[in-house]
């Protein structure tokens, strides 16, 4: 058994755990808005390791002159978020999006308008029926989802880095 002497190691993997329930939910978002983005604000605890997400919370994407690739949640939004989270001892530990049609990858808007160091940014991908088959009786599917720890010390050396996701049975 190793105490503490693969800490650093584990330091560099800085994971994104949630159960699956939360994971599901905020896919199941993706597939409610399409073809729009979705949006939506990541509660639980920051740790030395990662974060723990106990609480994926919907936001209204107020992008909508350009909602099917564009995402935005609104400052009173995000501020009556903040407060009711601390009253339930929760901080934010990120933020999720969407891409419809599009891969779960990082775009440069995504990183010009992420502004929350050593947060994670989640994006899934939704596909429509184009992508997926036709015979489906689903208008589209999330696909995708992955995790982008936005690195760096501030506005100029910012950059997403990619954060593996731990799934977790529910409990
Ligand atoms: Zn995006």
């Amino acid at each position: 058994m190793v105490l503490g002497a693969n800490r650093f190691d584990r330091n560099l993997d800085r994971m994104l755990r949630m159960a699956q329930a939360k994971f599901d939910a905020i896919r199941r978002h993706g597939e409610q808005t399409y073809p729009h983005e979705c949006c939506g604000v990541l509660l639980g605890h920051r740790e030395e390791e990662g974060s723990i997400v106990l609480e994926a919370w919907p936001a209204e994407n107020i992008r909508s002159d350009a909602a099917h690739n564009r995402y935005g949640i609104s400052a009173q939004e995000l501020i009556r978020i903040q407060q009711q989270a601390r009253g339930g001892g929760l901080d934010i530990v990120g933020f999720y999006h969407s891409h419809p049609d599009h891969p779960a990858e990082w775009s440069k808007t995504d990183l010009e308008e992420a502004h929350w160091i050593g947060y994670s940014y989640v994006i899934t991908g939704v596909n429509g029926k184009a992508e997926y088959g036709e015979a489906d009786a689903l208008r589209c599917r999330a696909i995708e989802t992955n995790s982008f720890l936005l690195s760096g010390t501030g506005e100029e050396d910012k950059r997403f880095e990619r954060q593996p996701i731990e799934v977790m049975a529910d409990v």
